[in-house]
């Protein structure tokens, strides 16, 4: 049997843009039987776009946020709104999660976030929003932990992931215990992540997704192309290497925390937990 895996994060409207087909790709990753894929935004007003080119594939689904760029940071009046208003004008079942949004502190050089307070309250608009909606969320969370999940506790209603989970076992702990699920992309196989992959190797097996933030983070062996939805099986193989597992086992429990989180009724889940 062919396995389903899952991919929780991919930026698809950007492929085509990194040289790939992105219809030919999924048309053979659906044809040989490849789960469900979780379409994310990239910028304000792109979700009826991203409806048009990618719901003729039943399995993908789409999730729409403000990322905190300095410029949305500074609009955030104006587009929490709008992204209401594209949210609920989407076709019913499309729409299954809000994100990815969330902090990014990091920064090179001597350059500093040039609004912190408004950066978080683009956050929390947001998660308000989450809450309102009663959709989960997809957090996006760089060199910021303790403020994400100081952040996050505020809104204890709110369920979600943490995704392109990028530290130690400890801020994991965290995340975990306030009922986050957390995901794995490709820099989980890379040379300096050993602290992402003990993250990986504890995190409970009800709590896992995986992910790749196609087209960016291309898993080794194939580090430096543009990442499609496939390379998605490198991050399983590792995964399922971390945690003494099997990879159908793990590809089934991935399905399966994919459709509880999301609400989706997921193909290759375990009968338990599919719905
Ligand atoms: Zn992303």
């Amino acid at each position: 049997m062919a396995l389903l895996y899952t991919d929780t994060h991919a930026h698809l409207s950007l492929l085509d843009t990194r040289g790939l087909d992105s219809h030919a790709l999924l048309g053979g990753l659906f044809k040989s039987g490849f789960g469900t894929i979780i379409d994310v935004s990239l910028e304000s007003g792109d979700l009826a776009a991203r409806i048009g080119a990618f719901s003729r594939y039943p399995a993908v689904r789409f999730a729409s946020g403000l990322w905190p760029h300095e410029q949305v940071i500074r609009d955030r009046y104006r587009l929490v709104p709008i992204l209401e208003g594209e949210i609920n004008a989407a076709p019913p079942g499309m729409v299954c999660a809000l994100g990815e949004f969330g902090l990014d502190h990091h920064r090179t050089g001597e350059q500093e976030q040039e609004d912190p307070t408004g950066e978080r309250e683009l956050m929390e608009m947001q998660l308000d929003l989450a809450q309102r909606l009663s959709l989960p969320v997809i957090i996006h969370s760089r060199d910021a932990p303790r403020e994400t999940a100081g952040i996050l506790a505020a809104y204890p209603a709110v369920r979600g992931l943490i995704h392109c989970f990028s530290y130690g076992p400890a801020e994991a702990g965290a995340f975990l215990d306030l009922g986050y699920y957390i995901s794995f992309a490709g820099n989980l196989t890379y040379k300096n992540a050993s602290h992402i992959r003990e993250s990986c190797a504890m995190v409970p097996r009800d709590r896992l997704l995986l992910e790749t933030d196609c087209p960016f983070l291309a898993p080794v062996p194939c580090r430096g192309k543009p990442a499609h939805p496939g390379m998605v099986e490198e991050v399983y193989k590792l995964a399922a290497e971390l945690r003494h597992t099997d990879i159908h086992t793990l590809a089934e429990q991935i399905a399966g925390n994919t459709g509880t989180l999301f609400g989706l009724r997921t193909k290759g889940a375990a009968e338990s937990g599919s719905l």
